[in-house]
């Protein structure tokens, strides 16, 4: 790590031991007695994002803004994936709004920065990415169906979006939508990204969808889009930008999600050799057991190996920009490697806690379910694969493999 990151690193760290791990108590209190429905904020958010700034500890995502790159920021990121409901969010450092920040600080006007990009890199509300539809396969963007046509100086926007995260948080106040502008183009330049407040008319918030029952705060949310009038100064760079614009945006988002995941394997390992040590079965215990170090030892190989290509990742991202072949392909590999290993290492985590590992008393089960989840939102596995397989079997043949195959 660079000093930069050193001094991040160890602000971070006692951030998140002073504050973040003994907020997660009251965190959790509050979400059981609001009820499975409710997307209101834990009050400790707002608290928490208040000593996180006066500490320097926000954005710290986005490079242009943090000053770090994105290798200085994949350690940081993985502090903040140990208490993954809290610390990435107070940090304003959370998904979906990182994406849309990075959207808006590369495509909008300087207009649009100052309504919508301001106030979310200031905190003050929160955002939602609008792409995947019930209707269509959507692991391939160019078969979104939703219309946006051009109608005066408006856009009219009708169609269907579901899994949209983040929109059931009260906070979140605009959608960066993809949309259809014009279907006789090619087929990477019929979809358009326009900005729609949520409280435009015509749009409505119909619910939001659990993963494996769980709801989580901000929601993920099913909305349809009903006659939606928005200015047609709220496109996004030109019309039929929107796919390219979908690329740039999923990789540094698809990285951060990953650095998280590290993480999180981080802490489930923590549960598993503490519970290891102390749980004694057929007289001595678990720990003692060849088959528990089996699992532990794979579980460090896993983490560690999962870290060594993030950080390759990264810092390709850093060298050759986020939409070069290079990182397009490392970033693939990675968001195929990370979350299947953080679904490996939480499930021995969850296997060695026996009945209690499912349960929510402790974090394994929920963790599971998001990182399973993870294994299919922002491209599932095997749309990651397929990039990884075309990147080798389109690369020209180096000296040594010529003269092994002729
Ligand atoms: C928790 C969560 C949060 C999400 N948040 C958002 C959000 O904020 N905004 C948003 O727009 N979307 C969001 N999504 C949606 C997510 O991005 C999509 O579910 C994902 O892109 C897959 O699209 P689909 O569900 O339509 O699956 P489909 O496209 O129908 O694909 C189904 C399956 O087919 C297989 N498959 C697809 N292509 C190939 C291929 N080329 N080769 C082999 N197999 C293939 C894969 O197994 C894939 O899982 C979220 C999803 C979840 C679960």
């Amino acid at each position: 790590m660079s000093a930069k990151a050193q001094d991040h690193h160890k602000r971070l760290t006692a951030f998140m031991t002073e504050f973040v791990f003994p907020a997660e108590a009251s965190y959790e209190e509050y979400r059981r007695a609001a009820g499975p429905d409710d997307h209101t904020v834990p009050p400790v958010i707002e608290e928490l994002k208040i000593l996180a700034k006066e500490r320097g500890l926000w954005n710290l995502f986005l490079p242009s803004v943090s000053g770090l790159t994105n290798l200085e920021y994949a350690p940081l990121a993985e502090l903040t994936g140990w208490s993954m409901e809290i610390a990435p969010e107070v940090t304003n450092c959370a998904a979906p709004d990182t994406g849309n920040m990075e959207t808006l600080h590369l495509f909008a006007t300087e207009e649009q920065s100052k309504q919508w990009l301001e106030p979310l890199l200031d905190g003050q509300i929160r955002s939602a990415f609008a792409m995947t539809e019930p209707a269509v396969a959507s692991s391939d963007a160019r078969n979104i169906q939703t219309t946006m046509l051009r109608d005066g100086d408006d856009y009219v926007i009708n169609g269907r979006k579901w899994w949209i995260s983040g929109a059931a948080d009260p906070r979140c106040k605009i959608l960066i939508v993809m949309g259809r502008t014009n279907p006789d183009a090619a087929s990477h330049q019929q979809q358009s990204m326009i900005l729609v407040p949520v409280d435009t008319p015509g749009v409505s918030i119909e619910r939001s969808l659990p993963v494996f029952g769980w709801q989580d705060q901000h929601g993920h949310c099913e909305i349809s889009f009903d006659n939606v009038r928005v200015p047609a100064s709220n496109l996004l760079d030109e019309e039929g930008s929107g796919f390219a614009i979908a690329q740039a945006r999923l990789g540094p988002g698809r990285i951060h999600h990953c650095m998280r995941a590290i993480g999180v394997a981080e802490r489930a390992m923590a549960l598993m050799i503490d519970r290891v040590t102390k749980r004694i079965a057929f007289g001595k215990p678990l720990a003692e057991q060849g088959v528990v170090q089996q699992q532990i030892a794979q579980s460090r190989n896993e983490i560690d190996q999962s870290r060594l290509l993030c950080h390759k990742a990264a810092w390709t991202i850093d060298q050759h920009g986020n939409q070069s072949r290079e990182a397009r392909q490392l970033v693939s590999m990675i968001k195929a490697v990370a979350p299947q290993m953080a679904c490996n290492v939480i499930d021995r985590a969850i296997q060695v806690h026996g009945a209690a590992g499912v349960s929510d008393d402790t974090v394994l089960a929920r963790l599971y379910g998001w990182h399973r989840a993870m294994r299919l939102f922002d491209g599932p596995d095997e749309v990651h694969m397929r990039t990884i397989a075309r990147g080798e079997l389109g690369k020209e043949k180096s000296a040594f493999a010529a003269a092994v195959t002729g």
